[in-house]
């Protein structure tokens, strides 16, 4: 089970691309998102979201 890292959101990589979760590889590693735009908000601070300590989160 792969982590939304913006939102928090569990997401099983088997259906993924079923639910239209979005896909990213960054520094070598793959990150699951729920949606566009959270994919979207990763790519435009990823380390933010990196952090120890957890990434701030949003409601959907
Ligand atoms: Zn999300």
């Amino acid at each position: 089970m792969a982590v939304d890292p913006v939102c928090g959101m569990e997401i099983d990589e088997a259906l993924a691309e079923d639910l239209g979760a979005e896909r990213l590889e960054y520094r070598g590693r793959v990150y699951w998102f729920c949606c566009p735009h959270c994919r979207r908000q990763f790519e435009a601070d990823p380390e933010r979201y990196l952090q120890p300590g957890g990434p701030p989160r949003h409601d959907h």
